[in-house]
C-alpha cells in the first residue's frame, strides 16, 4: 500500500501540464505545486528590480532575500499575490534564462522538496521526475506537437480578449523556450526512464486526466 501519493508531471511549455495537474489534484485530493510558477516569480522580481538577467550574482542575492510561497493554489512573491503578473509575456521571454542557472535550480529544488513533504502531492515542471522527486510513485511526461502547443496558447490568449496575438510569434517563442529548457546543462527537460509518456496532440484535457487517473488507480 502506498503511504503517501507523490505524482510528478513533466513536459515542454504549453503541453497542458498545469491544467491537467489541477484537475487531477481536485479529483484525487492532492496538493498541487506548480514549479514553473516559482521560476516565473523569481523572473518577475529580477525584471522589476531592473537586474540584468545575465548577472548571476545579483540574481542569487535577490533569490536569497525573496519569499516565494503558495496558498490555496495562488502564488505569492514577498507576500503579494502575483498569479497574473507571472503569466505576462515579458516573463515567458526571460524565465528560461533564469531557470538555467545552476544555483537558482539548487535553491528552487530545496524549496520544492520541502513543499512536497507536506501532503499527498502532484508537482509539475521540467525536472520533477528526474531531479526533484526521483522517487515519485507515478511519473508522467506530457507532450504535444509544438504547433499544437502554440495553437493552444494562441486560442487561450484570444479567449482572454488579448489583441495583437500572432501565432507565428508564439510558435517561435515556444520553440526557443523548448530549446533552452532541453539543452541546458543542469536538469534539462527530459523524460524520466520510468515515466509514462502521453502525447496529447489529439487528446482532450478530459481524456488525458482520465488516462492518468486510471493509471494511478491501477485500472
Ligand atoms: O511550466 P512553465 O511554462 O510555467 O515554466 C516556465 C519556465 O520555468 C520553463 O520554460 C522552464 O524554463 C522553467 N522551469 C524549469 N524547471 C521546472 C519548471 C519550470 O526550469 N521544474
Amino acid at each position: 500500500m502506498i503511504e503517501r501519493l507523490v505524482v510528478a508531471i513533466d513536459g515542454p511549455a504549453g503541453a497542458g501540464k498545469s491544467t491537467i495537474s489541477k484537475k487531477i489534484a481536485n479529483v484525487l485530493k492532492l496538493e498541487y505545486i506548480d514549479t514553473g510558477a516559482m521560476y516565473r516569480a523569481l523572473t518577475l522580481k529580477v525584471l522589476e528590480e531592473g537586474i540584468d538577467i545575465n548577472d548571476v550574482d545579483k540574481i542569487l542575492d535577490i533569490l536569497a532575500k525573496t519569499s516565494i510561497t503558495f496558498n490555496d493554489n495562488h502564488i505569492y512573491l514577498d507576500g503579494i499575490r502575483v498569479d497574473k503578473e507571472i503569466r505576462e509575456n515579458r516573463i515567458n521571454l526571460h524565465v528560461s534564462d533564469i531557470a538555467k542557472i545552476k544555483e537558482v535550480r539548487r535553491e528552487m529544488v530545496k524549496i520544492q522538496r520541502k513543499l512536497s513533504h507536506v501532503s499527498n502531492v502532484i508537482m509539475d515542471g521540467r525536472d520533477i521526475g528526474t531531479v526533484v522527486l526521483p522517487n515519485a510513485n507515478f511519473k508522467f511526461f506530457i507532450t504535444a506537437s509544438v504547433e499544437e502547443r502554440a495553437n493552444r496558447r494562441y486560442k487561450e490568449l484570444l479567449s482572454k480578449g488579448e489583441k495583437n496575438v500572432n501565432y507565428e510569434q508564439i510558435l517561435k517563442e515556444i520553440k526557443e523556450r523548448d530549446r533552452i529548457d532541453s539543452t541546458r546543462e543542469f536538469a534539462p527537460l527530459k523524460k524520466a526512464k520510468d515515466a509514462y509518456e502521453i502525447d496529447t496532440t489529439n487528446m482532450t484535457i478530459c481524456e488525458v486526466v482520465n488516462k492518468i487517473i486510471n493509471i494511478i488507480e491501477g485500472r
